[in-house]
């Protein structure tokens, strides 16, 4: 907790470190009521600095210091300075070998952070800051070191003792008690460190890296959950593998090992050779885990793997550089969930999320570059903004330098930077010299924050026969950043002639008639590129795979959107020209509803989806996204002020529509697709995901047709399916349906049959934590009592709480402002138990400038209720801080 003021730190004031610790010798003492750390550090004056030898001051923060010896004299009390955040003493020579041994407390460490117990077993999370909270040391990701750790435990209740790198000894020590001891000969920085203890089992497996290496592979879970190992341990094998042949990453240690965990503030960890895993985040199969969750295991566990080389072995010199290694393997993982399915529909998915909860951060109170200037508490900054805006500007990169320059940049990195400690400016100065560029504009994608509006028009000349596009750039000020430079904004584009096909395309001036697709990069404010040899005026497809994350404006009609859905060779702008009509269609309801008009949709809407449903040849999946209408928080976003009510009553209107004039297709569409499922077992593969895909979006459709045979349908599908993509997407529609009798039987039989399985009740909590019929919030307050729920459980917090605030608007955003009042005494329980957590939940209440007057009231209200209530931790108090100021 906070005691005195929060300091702001700055990204101007790094200094190099004083020490640096070449050596790190940790033991372990874990007891039910207690664990002892003992450290033996080998530490030397950084002579990067000078030659003098100021005081030795290392972070600590609730340990119970017990004994001190400086090169094996231990310190009186006179000889060194403690206090909350601390311990400092003056050296008497350049090297030295500093002992501590502290007491600590994981048994009631409900922050989830340093060591700390979930369920029976001890695990740590130790990024950004959590070391400190295990011993006193250098907590600051320039200061790396080679750790040899040893861990002592009971040997009945905790058999497996891990921590990184290799095994080197073990043994037992009386007759309870063993040991074992690990040794990482990598240096790393302290927030890498991992420890787990527990009754664990594990599946195995082995890979033969490119240079014909072994490597152990070792998954380890609490003993129910072994038969739920296998869709990760092939995605470990299939992400090794990818590194290799992609980046030209081969794996270091001789084994690698993943620990399912159950209370997680994140997703997962990357520490060396020992990532700790969200088990949300790493079990799955067909009984308990749905096709979304598969792909999502398939890329985290891919994400943690590929930061062993961008993050362990090249990793940030402080915090402010988190995006270097974020951005950086967002974008890896990326790349390879687009290889392992299907790479458009992966495309449409991120940049939805991005344009959806990015682009609204960026526009909010916590709006920051991906590369910060300063922060008060740095959990706070594990952000969209640092990790998928991250992924984005190092997409832009590879756009404008091409596959093979953008592959060169990473190896010279790669190369030029392994077992250092480097800056986003390292990252962008390889690319600069692998390519002969000169990147100094682009990097203000580093140091500006906001979401670029892109303005463009268009200019047909018959005479002349030139079509022109002028791009207007600007971008909105966020919050210490008035004024803005203009970006490098790639745009890939194509242009469409009236059958649909791309023209070449050969700017004003050149020789030589290029492609069809190419990249114009926009540097200035406005900006006019001139095609020459245009007969007719063309149809122009722009920002291609989403190219640039930004706000992009062009005046499209709708027929020509109706045309681009059909004609566009851009996979993602077919759905992106599908969005915009939706879009529009949905702002004439909108506009309808605040005029108390009678709503009618746009046919042109139906006419486009009917001919997407009776295509034959389409891609599943593309046709699933393109059904789907953007979400109510996506809508959201893109108004100047949200009106809640009417952007739901509109979705909900159109999705009726779409229903009723669409029933006979969707129909056909369906049964077919389940006939199918119905015979093939279940595969977590592309081909499966989309035809369940198309099926489930077909099914969410039909049930609003409130017809039997649907009912019936729907009611087969949930007893009988084998897997809970089709289980689930069965319960929730029936949730949101008035079928009150045949609800309730099924939230019944559900709860029972997953009543052990956590995992499987998050699913059951959110789905009803999100359905919009009224009296939601006393639902969720219901549910905030059934024994499956604890509020100090993150995943459970997120399933209920999370799921609520987050994508029920219509029953958080209630017009009294209940649903405000109950997420603000969520947020100051959470606070005193586990700030991360607390601090994250309230974001939904940081947006209040979205909303009507009667409801800023009401937010700011909260926030500063919230503000007013206590000692706040240092995560939430920047944040509601930030958020009223
Ligand atoms: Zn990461």
């Amino acid at each position: 907790m906070r005691t005195e003021q929060p300091k702001v730190i700055h990204l101007k004031d790094y200094q190099a470190p004083e020490y640096l610790i070449d050596e790190t010798h940790l033991t372990f003492e874990l007891y039910e009521d207690r664990t002892l750390v003992h450290a033996r550090l080998a530490l030397r004056r950084n002579l990067e600095r000078d030659q003098s030898l100021p005081p030795l001051v290392l972070h600590g923060q609730e340990l119970e210091l017990l004994a001190l010896a400086l090169d094996g004299r231990q310190l009186g009390p006179k000889e060194y300075q403690l206090d909350e955040n601390q311990l400092s003493l003056q050296p008497d020579s350049p090297a030295f070998s500093l002992e501590t041994t502290v007491c600590i407390h994981p048994e009631s460490n409900t922050a989830l952070e340093g060591l700390y117990k979930s369920g029976k077993m001890f695990c740590t999370q130790c990024e950004a800051e959590g070391f400190r909270k295990i011993t006193y040391y250098l907590d600051r990701p320039d200061v790396m070191s080679v750790f040899t750790t040893t861990v002592k435990a009971d040997k009945k209740r905790y058999p497996i003792l891990l921590s990184n790198g290799n095994p080197v000894a073990s043994g037992t020590e009386g007759d309870d008690r063993h040991w074992a001891t690990w040794n990482d000969p990598f240096k790393k920085p302290a927030y890498l460190f991992a420890l787990v203890a527990g009754d664990l089992k594990s599946v195995e497996d082995s890979f033969t890296t490119m240079n014909d290496r072994e490597v152990a592979l070792r998954i380890y879970v609490e003993p129910e959950n072994i038969d739920k190992c296998q869709h990760a341990l092939d995605s470990l094998k299939r992400s090794m593998r990818w590194d290799e042949q992609v980046y030209g990453r081969e794996y270091d240690l001789d084994i690698f090992m993943i620990v399912a965990v159950s209370d997680f503030n994140m997703g997962a960890m990357e520490n060396k050779g020992l990532n700790i895993f969200n088990s949300g985040a790493v079990l799955a199969r067909a009984e308990t885990a749905t096709d979304a969750a598969h792909q999502r295991v398939e890329a985290i566990v891919a994400h943690e793997y590929f930061h062993n080389w961008s993050g362990n072995r090249v990793t940030c010199r402080d915090w402010f550089q988190l995006s270097l290694k974020e951005g950086f393997t967002v974008f890896r993982d990326a790349g390879f969930s687009a290889d392992m399915n299907s790479a458009t529909v992966k495309r449409i998915e991120d940049v939805a999320y991005l344009r959806t909860h990015q682009f609204a951060e960026d526009a909010g109170p916590m709006a920051h570059p991906i590369r910060p200037d300063s922060f008060i508490e740095i959990s706070n900054f594990y952000t969209l903004t640092i990790y998928e805006k991250g992924s984005e500007v190092v997409g832009m990169l590879r756009t404008l330098l091409g596959a093979e320059g953008f592959r060169q940049g990473t190896d010279l990195y790669f190369a030029r930077h392994d077992g250092q400690a480097v800056t986003c400016d390292d990252f962008v100065k390889a690319m600069e010299e692998a390519n002969q560029v000169d990147l100094t504009q682009f990097k203000r994608w580093y140091s500006q924050a906001g979401t670029p509006h892109l303005a463009v028009s268009e200019h047909f000349d018959a005479g002349a026969r030139t079509y022109s596009l002028t791009f207007h750039q600007s971008c909105p000020p966020t919050p210490g950043q008035k004024h803005k430079e203009p970006f490098v904004i790639p745009i890939a584009l194509g242009l469409l002639d009236q059958n649909g096909q791309e023209l070449p395309l050969r700017l004003q001036g050149e020789q030589t008639v290029g492609s069809s697709s190419r990249v114009l990069s926009v540097t200035q404010a406005k900006q006019t590129f001139t095609f020459a040899g245009m007969t007719h005026k063309p149809l122009p497809s722009l920002l291609r795979g989403f190219s640039a994350p930004v706000k992009l404006e062009f005046p499209y009609e709708r027929d020509q959107l109706m045309f681009l859905m059909q004609h566009d060779s851009d996979g993602f702008n077919r759905w992106e020209a599908g969005q915009r009509l939706a879009v529009q269609a949905l702002h004439d309801l909108i506009a309808q509803y605040h005029c108390n008009e009678t709503l009618v949709i746009d046919q042109r809407l139906l006419t486009a989806l009917r001919s997407l449903l009776e295509n034959d040849s389409l891609d599943q999946a593309m046709v699933a996204e393109m059904l789907s209408l953007p979400s109510e928080a996506y809508l959201a976003e893109i108004s100047e002020t949200a009106d809640v009510e009417a952007i739901h009553v509109a979705r909900e209107f159109a999705r009726k529509a779409i229903a009723q004039t669409l029933f006979e297709p969707l129909w056909q569409r369906y049964q077919a697709n389940r006939e199918v499922s119905r015979s093939t077992p279940y595969v977590a593969h592309a081909e499966h995901f989309a035809r369940r895909a198309l099926q489930n979006i077909a099914l969410a459709y039909l049930m609003l047709s409130e017809k039997a045979e649907v009912l019936a349908a729907c009611l087969e599908q949930f007893e009988q399916a084998d897997n809970m993509t089709e289980r689930l997407t069965a319960l929730v529609v029936l949730v949101h349906s008035p079928f009150e009798e045949e609800k309730a039987t099924a939230l019944a039989w559900f709860a029972e049959r997953f009543a052990n399985d956590p995992l499987v009740m998050d699913q059951w909590f959110g789905v009803q934590a999100g359905c919009p019929l009224p009296g939601g919030l006393e639902r969720v307050q219901h549910l905030m009592q059934h024994p499956a729920f604890t509020i100090k459980n993150p995943n459970k917090v997120r399933a209920l709480i999370g799921a609520f605030a987050n994508q029920n608007h219509v029953n958080f955003h209630r017009r009294d402002g209940a649903g405000y009042r109950f997420l603000a005494d969520q947020v100051i329980m959470l606070n005193a138990l586990n700030p991360q957590i607390a601090s994250r939940q309230l974001s939904p209440l940081t947006r209040w400038r979205k909303f009507d007057q009667a409801r800023q009231v009401l937010m700011k209200g909260e926030l500063e209720r919230i503000l007013a209530s206590g000692e706040l931790s240092s995560d939430v108090y920047e944040v509601v801080s930030k958020s009223l100021a």
